[in-house]
């Protein structure tokens, strides 16, 4: 088998659990690995370190499969990480009995690197995101088809990262038939209809479920604007709790159109909420001028960092948007804020959303933190899972 030997004190953080090993951590690679293939890590020197999948077009140049270097990296090795994804899963509160739709397998944090695996009602969708799992798609296939209930296996290989990995842009059945063109999940006591082919991500944000159901708890009678709507979420639970009035406000269309039919799908009338399409950043300044108020904000943007290099254009941009939300919250209001930028620190965020109100001139206390559901866990040697942080802040 090739071996990936690392260069010299290099060899820390793959022995501590954490699954990557970037491009500058390598000293040699010996024999000539495919993309995906699976090689043995050795510390400098030659120690053996575990087993990982080669991504030859990728910053992030192996990603450690095992820490084990005498094991097999087969079927019964993959069997078993699913099997404790999938029991992970069905023992959580939410699955089955709370939401019918849930993440089954979180990549990294459950020691599959680069595998996603969504569950809506019988359909599973999948992103092999890394060369790793594209390597050995048809056995994970043919270990997912035996999951049940199932109807059919889509994949939704076209996220940009995929790009980084040398590997083509895919999307398309896999496996037993067609999901129909928008499947229907519940969570809580809402339904949703989720767009699994041409959806953002696998087609729902199921991270922020538990999130929407906190917002349930603070939004009695209240006028809420949803930044960064999609198709709704946010709102249709508020509203099913007692909200009075919700605007979406979203750049996407179709996000909207959609938002619109889940609005229906709950029974809530038009006069409840409005949809408006646009840039937030600019809409949020045409309220300041015209002095709209909200009692609650919800801001969830979508992820402004994709590399270190952008930390500080997208720190701007956080601010930017909290700054401007602070300022249209009636004295006494909530704002719900969100980062889900994993390589924007849990601290980093709280310094821009401080900053941000030092600058509104509001005085904010955090009442809540708040963080991804527990179908989308994270390893404890991989802080980099834990992307999703959010506050919910009382604003005077
Ligand atoms: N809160 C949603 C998920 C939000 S995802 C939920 O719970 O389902 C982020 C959303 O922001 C996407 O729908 C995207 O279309 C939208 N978006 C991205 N940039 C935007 C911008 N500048 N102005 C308005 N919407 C934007």
């Amino acid at each position: 088998m090739p071996t990936v030997e690392l260069a010299r004190g290099r060899e820390k953080s793959v022995i501590n659990g954490h699954p990557w090993i970037f491009s500058g951590a390598i000293d040699r690679i010996k024999g000539s690995p495919g993309i995906g293939e699976t090689v043995k890590v050795a510390a400098y020197g030659g120690e053996p370190l575990g087993l990982g999948a080669f991504s030859p077009g990728s910053q992030i140049r192996v990603r450690m499969w095992s820490n084990d270097p005498d094991g097999d990296i087969d079927r019964s090795f993959f069997r078993l990480r699913i099997e404790r994804a999938v029991k992970t899963r069905v023992s959580l509160p939410a699955a089955g009995i709370e939401t019918t739709a849930y993440r089954l397998v979180n990549g990294e944090s459950d020691w599959l690197p680069g595998l996603i695996v969504d569950r809506y009602g019988d359909f599973l969708v999948c992103q092999f995101l890394s060369a790793g799992p594209e390597y050995f798609k048809d056995l994970f296939l043919s270990l997912l088809s035996e999951l049940k209930p199932l109807t059919g296996i889509f994949e939704r290989s076209d996220a940009d990262v995929r790009e980084k990995e040398g590997l083509a842009l895919k999307k398309g059945l896999l496996w037993g038939c067609e999901p129909p063109e928008l499947i229907e999940i519940t969570e809580g006591p809402c339904r949703f209809l989720v767009d699994i082919r041409a959806g953002q991500k696998t087609g729902f944000f199921l991270d922020q479920r538990a999130n929407r159901a906190r917002l349930a708890a603070y939004c009695n009678g209240a006028e809420l604007l949803n930044c960064f709507s999609y198709t709704g979420a946010f709102a249709v639970r508020a509203l099913k709790a007692g909200a009075l009035f919700a605007t979406n406000l979203d750049e996407s269309g179709s996000a909207l159109e959609l938002c619109s039919r889940n609005m229906e799908l709950n029974g809530i009338g038009r006069q409840r909420f409005d949809n408006l399409q646009g840039n937030a950043f600019k809409v949020l300044r045409q309220y300041r001028e015209q002095g709209r108020r909200f009692d609650i904000i919800v801001l969830d943007p979508p992820r402004f960092v994709d590399s270190r290099s952008h930390l500080m254009r997208a720190s701007r941009g956080y601010k930017d948007i909290n700054l401007l939300a602070l300022n249209l919250l009636r004295s006494g209001g909530y704002l719900f804020t969100f980062s889900c930028s994993g390589l924007l620190s849990p601290e980093l965020f709280l310094k821009i959303v401080a900053d941000a109100a030092l600058d509104a001139g509001r005085e904010v206390r955090i009442l809540e933190r708040l963080g991804q559901a527990p179908d989308h866990p994270v390893g404890l040697h991989f802080p980099e899972g834990n992307y999703l942080k959010g506050l919910i802040c009382r604003v005077w």
